[in-house]
């Protein structure tokens, strides 16, 4: 039996490698890709703190990484027909692998499927055990939704295909923005700007971003992708610079991608106009909303979407735009590391470094 190195999760703030059994073969709905690099987002960073132990969705000892870029080693008939992919072909691979027959994803709901079958959060228990993207392979289940991407695409560009998919799901599944509307996107990270990108595909104006006063050249970079004004809300008043924009009307659509601060929400109901929609893509450590005031929704018929994951078509569309090139994404490209230093990438995603990191990937490859 031959083995695979992957990283493994034991416990809060507990990484180890281990050489995992590889099984020998793939039953008809499985396949077995070779990891070429994997993402990172702030859910690792807060799975590595040890912030989800309550909860059912995470259980030690488990191969972390969710944002995962391969290629397909072998592969069963049956997922080979599901899936439309064959041996040799790259693949990006999405975070949750559903059922496909429960309410949740027969109502095409399915981040909330009743089984919650999460990549890098499955105990090694499970099955074969190597679900996880911090890996030299991983094993994909039945259920798996995959895309093809570009094999001349870079790793770092094709990592990128779960923020940006995720900016689609809120700027125009959860938010509906399109053509012409207003949109006012909170927070330059790489979800932040996933979302601006998203936003002007979708041809919205004026195109709004805001930040600190610190994340000027994240600001800039927003610009350079289509953003029509920029804020920085440490040294401007972004309620009056909304009014001045949009001539005293409110956006159309906020998204608020601010992780771990609540008052982004206070000032977005501020800056929506009556009858437009917030969606909340960062979370807020469970924190309660101080200031937040119910009445001003029902007041002004402003709808409030919460989210949970990416789907399918906005994974696609997500992977077509880096196809294209059409965007310089190099410039969120901060970090590329290898296994070997996964929690220091971990760390870096988490600001607990001394560096900034912006879109990070870990490849299996530590030359
Ligand atoms: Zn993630
Ligand atoms: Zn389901």
């Amino acid at each position: 039996m031959t083995t695979t190195r992957a990283a493994v999760q034991t416990a809060a703030r507990e990484l180890e490698f281990r050489d995992l059994d590889l099984p020998d073969g793939v039953d008809s709905g499985e396949a077995l890709v070779r990891v070429e690099g994997c993402g990172i987002c702030g859910a690792d960073y807060e799975r590595y703190l040890g912030d989800m132990d309550e909860s059912d969705m995470f259980e030690y000892p488990v191969v972390i990484g969710h944002e995962p870029v391969g290629v397909i080693e072998k592969i069963g008939a049956d997922a080979r027909d599901r899936w439309g992919v064959g041996a040799g072909d790259r693949i990006a691979i999405e975070p949750f692998a559903p059922c496909g027959v429960c309410e949740h994803c027969t109502r095409g709901e399915y981040t909330i499927c009743d089984q919650r079958f999460i990549y890098g959060t499955t105990s090694l228990s499970v099955g074969a055990g190597i679900w996880g993207g911090f890996a030299e392979q991983m094993l994909l289940r039945p259920g798996t939704v995959v895309h093809e991407i570009s094999r001349s695409t870079s790793i770092e560009d094709a990592t990128f295909f779960n923020p940006l998919g995720a900016g689609f799901e809120w700027v125009c599944r959860a938010g509906d923005a399109g053509v012409g509307d207003s949109i006012l996107v909170m927070g330059p990270g790489q979800r932040g700007l996933s979302a601006v990108i998203a936003a002007a595909e979708s041809g919205c104006d004026p195109l709004i971003a805001s930040g600190l006063a610190d994340d000027r050249p994240r600001l800039d970079i927003a610009e350079s992708f289509g953003a029509t004004h920029t804020v920085d809300v440490e040294n401007e008043s972004l309620t009056e610079r909304i009014e001045t924009i949009t001539d005293d009307r409110g956006v159309d659509v906020v998204v608020d991608t601010t992780p771990g601060v609540t008052e982004p929400i206070v000032d977005a109901i501020e800056a929506v106009r009556p009858g437009g929609t917030i969606v909340l893509a960062g979370t807020k450590g469970m924190k309660t909303v101080e200031g937040f005031v119910s009445d001003k929704l029902v007041l002004n018929n402003i709808s409030i979407e919460g989210t949970l994951g990416t789907r399918a078509w906005s994974f696609e569309r997500a992977i077509d735009i880096i196809e294209t090139g059409d965007y310089d994404l190099t410039q969120l490209h901060s970090h590329t590391l290898g296994l070997s230093e996964l929690e220091r990438a971990i760390k870096l995603q988490g600001g607990e470094a001394d560096e900034n990191a912006f879109h990070v990937t870990v490849t299996p490859n530590d030359d």
